[in-house]
């Protein structure tokens, strides 16, 4: 296994972990404004992916990436399954495309972003994970090699959702009553930004 692979397997144990530790605080913020089950889907799915990690790190990480999603897809159900599972699966194809370099990576991760929007009927500004993956798709394109910003990015992002009114999934029904909160998949996915960009940051 090449140092590049190995960081990738290091990342994916890392957002597996990060989810599975945060599981409870994830599922806090949904019964704030959802049905209290995004922590029990998002560990469900990690649980899965963790699994197959040993099958995971015997994969180019374009291949394993289609592998998550399609591991997230079926097993975590709810909104977020489908949505989560489009995020891996487009950016693992799309970076199988992208020539391997930190501008191809942060291009392909673009493509996945569109697709998560495409799949969710979504857009910026409705209190989604979206408000979280286009400011940091944003920044990594920006500038590629400069990705140990993007935490900080992801984290402000998913805090910058607490005073918006939710327009999509179960937090939309509660109109004004969602807002105040932080939208639960913003989280996480600042979760798993913290999580992959520190094992590509660390040495070993
Ligand atoms: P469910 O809403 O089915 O209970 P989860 O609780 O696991 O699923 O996930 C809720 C999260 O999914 C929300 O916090 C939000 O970020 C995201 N979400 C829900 N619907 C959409 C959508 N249409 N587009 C984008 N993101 C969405
Ligand atoms: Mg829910």
């Amino acid at each position: 296994m090449t140092g590049g692979e190995d960081r990738f397997a290091k990342a994916v144990a890392g957002c597996c972990e990060a989810i599975v530790d945060h599981a409870d605080e994830l599922t806090d913020l949904d019964r704030a404004i959802g049905d209290a089950d995004h922590g029990i889907n998002m560990r469900r799915g990690a649980e899965a992916v963790r699994e197959r990690l040993a099958e995971l790190e015997s994969m180019e990480p374009d291949r394993a990436l289609v592998e998550i999603g399609k591991t997230l897809v079926m097993k975590v159900g709810g909104a977020s399954g489908p949505l989560f599972g489009t995020l891996a699966m487009s950016f693992g194809k799309a970076l199988a495309e992208s020539g391997g370099s930190p501008a191809g990576a942060a291009a392909a991760f673009a493509v996945a972003v569109e697709a998560v929007a495409k799949r969710g009927k979504s857009h910026r500004g409705q209190k989604t994970l979206l408000d979280v993956l286009y400011p940091v798709t944003e920044g990594f394109s920006s500038s590629p090699e400069d990705f140990g910003s993007l935490p900080g990015v992801a984290e402000s992002s998913a805090q910058a959702t607490v005073p918006m009114q939710a327009e999509r999934g179960r937090a939309s029904f509660l109109g004004e009553r969602s807002v105040g909160h932080m939208d639960p998949g913003s989280r996480s996915v600042a979760l798993l930004v913290a999580a992959a960009v520190e094992a590509y940051r660390s040495d070993g």
